[in-house]
């Protein structure tokens, strides 16, 4: 029985060294460095390369270390009773909330604006919507979606939110299923994107969807690359149909250096930074996995492979 760790743009050593401290009889391997494949069983993994499982023929558990699986189903063929799971984690939910905060209010204060106009010496005032006229839309209101709603509303916000299934959150209107995606998007001033990558959300941030928005609608996109149609994005903000986007994470990342988002002076990049995992909290959890795998315990987290989150 042993662990094997394959990380991919992220520093295994942490990581070992944690794992090792808090459960010292185990066998702990990094990728490639493998004694016997056969005896690995359990994953503990980040944006592993393709197919590189199919190596380890007797793998019973995979562990993300984030709180999305795609970058494990998008690459990886797995066998039918592999049991995944991912992280969640009250940190990285508090710092998603903080981060989302910090934009929408950077952007209502106009704050780079000022910065601009600081630039060129320029003395210009503008005005500023309040909370209460600004509608705030989550898209999925998972662990993190649901927090960052509910804050968003205690902060005063008009708050929306779509998921799969019907959701009870105070002070956030709900709408679930595909019929209530477009009454959710309407008079929406800044739309966030929680969603996770799935065959269903991918490419769901597109032309129609987001041509659906308040006019100058602003794009904050933290869930996944591959939920944006870039080329739509670039339209409608060169139409000024919307009037800016926060970008945090990428088709391809890190960003090409000739990608036309890095000059787009409507468009703010962040190198996949909005919520980081901690990773003594995120180990614990992986501690705790292996320790009920062992244990032929009911693992947490376990996500569901049929949905794809
Ligand atoms: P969860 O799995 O807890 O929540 C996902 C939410 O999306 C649920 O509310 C679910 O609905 C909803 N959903 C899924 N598919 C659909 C669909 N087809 N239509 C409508 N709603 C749908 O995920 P988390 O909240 O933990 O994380 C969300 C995502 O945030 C991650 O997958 C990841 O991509 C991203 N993320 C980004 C980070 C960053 O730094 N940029 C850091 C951490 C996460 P229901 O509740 O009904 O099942």
């Amino acid at each position: 029985m042993s662990i094997l760790l394959i990380f991919e743009n992220k520093n295994p050593d942490p990581w070992y060294k944690l794992l090792k401290e808090k459960l010292p009889g185990g066998t702990i391997e990094v990728y490639p460095d493998v004694k016997d494949a056969s005896l690995v069983d359990f994953i503990v993994c980040w944006k592993p390369k393709k197919d590189i499982f199919n190596k380890y023929p007797n793998v019973k558990v995979v562990q993300s270390v984030g709180a999305s699986i795609d970058h494990i189903t998008n690459s990886q063929t797995l066998q039918p009773n592999t049991v995944v799971t991912r992280i969640v984690d009250t940190k990285l939910t508090q710092d998603m909330w903080e981060f989302l905060v910090a934009v929408v209010l950077g952007e209502l204060k106009n704050t780079s604006l000022y910065m601009a106009q600081q630039k060129e010496k320029k003395w210009k005032q503008h005005r500023y919507a309040s909370f209460k006229d600004v509608t705030v839309t989550i898209l999925g209101l998972g662990s993190i979606g649901g927090y960052v709603a509910q804050n968003f509303s205690d902060f005063g916000f008009k708050v929306k939110g779509w998921s799969n299934s019907k959701k009870q959150l105070s002070g956030v209107t709900s709408f679930h299923g595909k019929e209530g995606f477009k009454d959710c998007l309407r008079d929406t001033n800044f739309l966030i994107n929680l969603l996770p990558l799935t065959k269903d959300t991918r490419d769901i941030l597109n032309a129609d969807i987001l041509g659906s928005l308040a006019t100058s609608a602003f794009l904050i996109n933290v869930g996944r690359g591959e939920h944006l149609v870039e080329e739509d994005l670039l339209q409608l903000l060169n139409s000024s149909r919307l009037s800016g986007a926060l970008l945090d994470v990428f088709r391809e990342e890190p960003l090409p250096e000739k990608h036309p988002f890095w000059e787009h002076g409507k468009i703010k990049i962040t190198p996949h930074v909005a919520s980081l995992t901690n990773i003594e909290s995120a180990a614990e959890q992986v501690i705790e996995n292996y320790r009920n795998f062992l244990n032929k315990k009911t693992l947490v987290n376990v996500v569901s492979l049929k949905k794809g989150y």
